[in-house]
């Protein structure tokens, strides 16, 4: 909690406001049970009707500057807690953009999202609470003290068995509740997690009819959030009234103790007045501290969640000077002898990699599904860091060069296409920002996107909507093929991105991406041995590890993995 405290830096004179109002507010408080103890003694005894009003002149005044100081105490305090909100929320946005895909894989998507946003909340609500009652309690408890003993000494034995009764009270509830607390912003990830999965896999949830399951599986992890709150709530319920039972009791033992001393002249009624009301404030500030001591546990569990994120170490960052490859050698990608194990893994994803891929080239990977193809390609542009070896781009190793730098050389088309909610024409310039129309439209050209972008109401102007579900998955990968075209990077890289075409579109998007790509060097992952048998160098993967490299006639005469994946997928006349 203390750690995120350095983001209110900027709001240094708003905070020192509101200390300053809260400061006179309480000091309004204390003051009335004074001048009300004035009005009786001085006042009333001596029938003195001038003293009253002038007095109660005073109190009305000073009743009604503590309230001001309360409403602009209110508002700087949300003026402040909200502005750390703001804060926050960017700081953890930019942190969590800048994660390589470890740190994802590490928190994990629902958590990152409860983290931005309920996690945010928790520490805004007790920012905005504690100004009011971290300051004002302790100023309202000592003055009160103080004054309360000015007034009746006799009675003080009274707040000093309220005092610690309502203390360890308020300490058993926090003790219990802090673990409590950060169980419930874990459950609270459950549920989205939940929520995501069923939102993003709606389609194959309704085809395998297993909406009872999920309702199932949802409400589980619903009634677990609710039995915990419950929980604490129900601490919470037992606190209120057991705090103001010694309240009350309080109040009564002043009253019939006070009274006696009245009785036998060793007090008057103003001034046991004055004690009641101060006994109250100062039960009161306890009070406050209490709600205090129930919401920063539960912020502290925020902020802990939300400082993990924050103080995150970076796998993957851009090096202290990072170097510029020499701009004479463009396109140049190689590995040498790299291995790669993913986190907690037991065994490398892929093992041992050499080859060099060059400009003009097409390479092509091929491998059973899980033999390491997409591992392989996401290291050229740092999506991982290799374990061992080192990758190469022209002819420096990536981790020398901003990642700035090394991906503006590179067109990566993802296996999973990934559209963009806006336009078609927005979604192919999230390559180049700047790209003309035309250069926009020679992409989708290319990519073989061209004829059913024109075939939309709007054409390049339609709109894609979340997820690019009104596209189709193959209509989906060619806009992702464009959106790599526009950059007219040195480095292609293809993860798969073929797979969703049929045949016929699949052969004419590569002879198309031929000429577009002739000088740029051009890595496929593939499946389909139609897609990829033209190319240059194959490099055949299996369980991680190269076990073949070659044009298609050299491996296919010498390499068994790679005959055996023809021959599952090609007829006699195809082969040759
Ligand atoms: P391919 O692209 O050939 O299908 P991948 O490169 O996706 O294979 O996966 C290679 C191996 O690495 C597989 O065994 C897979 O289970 C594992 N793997 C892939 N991604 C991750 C990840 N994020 N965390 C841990 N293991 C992974």
């Amino acid at each position: 909690m203390l750690k995120l405290l350095k983001y209110l830096r900027p709001y240094s004179i708003p905070i020192a406001a509101v200390i300053t109002v809260v400061f006179f507010q309480c000091m309004g408080d204390l003051y009335l049970p004074t001048l009300m103890s004035d009005v009786v003694n001085k006042g009333i005894t001596n029938g003195d009707v001038d003293y009253i009003l002038r007095t109660g002149l005073l109190m009305l005044i000073v009743a009604l500057g503590g309230s001001l100081c309360a409403v602009l105490a209110s508002y700087l305090s949300s003026h402040i807690s909200m502005g750390l909100g703001e804060i926050l929320r960017s700081r953890i946005f930019r942190k969590v953009s800048s994660f390589s895909l470890h740190e994802y894989d590490r928190i994990g998507t629902p958590s990152l999202i409860t983290r931005s946003t309920n996690d945010v909340s928790q520490i805004q609500n007790v920012v905005m609470m504690s100004f009011r009652m971290m300051i004002g309690a302790p100023i309202t408890a000592v003055g009160g003290i103080i004054l309360a003993l000015q007034k009746d000494r006799g009675l003080a034995w009274i707040i000093a068995i309220a005092i610690p009764l309502l203390a360890s009270l308020i300490v058993f509830v926090a003790v219990k509740g802090f673990p409590l607390f950060k169980a419930i912003q874990k459950k609270v990830d459950r549920i989205n997690l939940v929520l995501r999965e069923n939102l993003s896999g709606i389609r194959v949830i309704r085809a395998f009819d297993r909406g009872d399951a999920e309702k199932a599986r949802f409400d589980e992890a619903n009634r677990d959030l609710t039995e915990t709150s419950i929980k604490v709530n129900r601490m919470f319920a037992a606190l209120m009234p057991a705090m103001m039972l010694i309240m009350n009791y309080t109040t009564i033992a002043i009253l019939w103790f006070g009274t006696r001393r009245v009785n036998v002249g060793s007090s008057n009624v103003g001034d046991m007045m004055a004690f009641l009301q101060y006994a109250m404030q100062i039960l009161f500030s306890f009070l406050m501290a209490s709600i205090m001591f129930i919401m920063v546990p539960r912020a502290q569990a925020s902020a802990d969640r939300i400082n993990e994120v924050l103080e995150m170490d970076i796998g993957i960052s851009d090096p202290a000077s990072p170097s510029v490859p020499r701009s004479e050698s463009r396109g140049f990608v190689e590995f040498r002898d790299v291995s790669f194990t993913y986190h907690g893994a037991e065994e490398p994803a892929v093992r041992g990699i050499t080859f060099t891929a060059r400009p003009g080239e097409t390479t092509a990977i091929i491998g059973s599904t899980g033999s390491g193809k997409s591992t392989l390609l996401s290291l050229i542009p740092r999506f991982y860091d290799a374990s061992s070896g080192s990758v190469l781009v022209d002819g420096m190793d990536v981790r020398e060069m901003s990642q700035a730098e090394l991906r503006s050389r590179i067109g990566f088309v993802p296996q999973k296409a990934v559209l963009f909610t806006g336009s078609v024409a927005e979604n192919i310039r999230y390559g180049k920002e700047d790209a003309s129309d035309e250069e926009v439209r020679r992409a989708a050209e290319t990519a073989q996107a061209l004829e059913f972008v024109e075939g939309m109401a709007q054409g390049f102007g339609s709109p894609i909507s979340q997820g690019g579900s009104n596209v189709s998955g193959g209509q989906k990968q060619r806009l992702s093929i464009a959106r790599a075209l526009v950059k007219r990077p040195d480095i292609y890289l293809f993860d798969d991105s073929f797979s969703a075409l049929d045949f016929k579109t699949d052969a004419r998007l590569r002879s198309a991406l031929r000429k577009e790509t002739a000088d740029s060097t051009v890595i496929i992952v593939g499946q389909r041995v139609a897609t990829i048998m033209d190319a240059d160098r194959i490099i055949v993967l299996d369980e991680g590890r190269i076990v073949g490299m070659g044009t298609h006639a050299e491996l296919y005469a010498g390499c068994a993995v790679y005959r055996e994946i023809v021959a599952s997928q090609l007829s006699e006349e195809e082969i040759a």
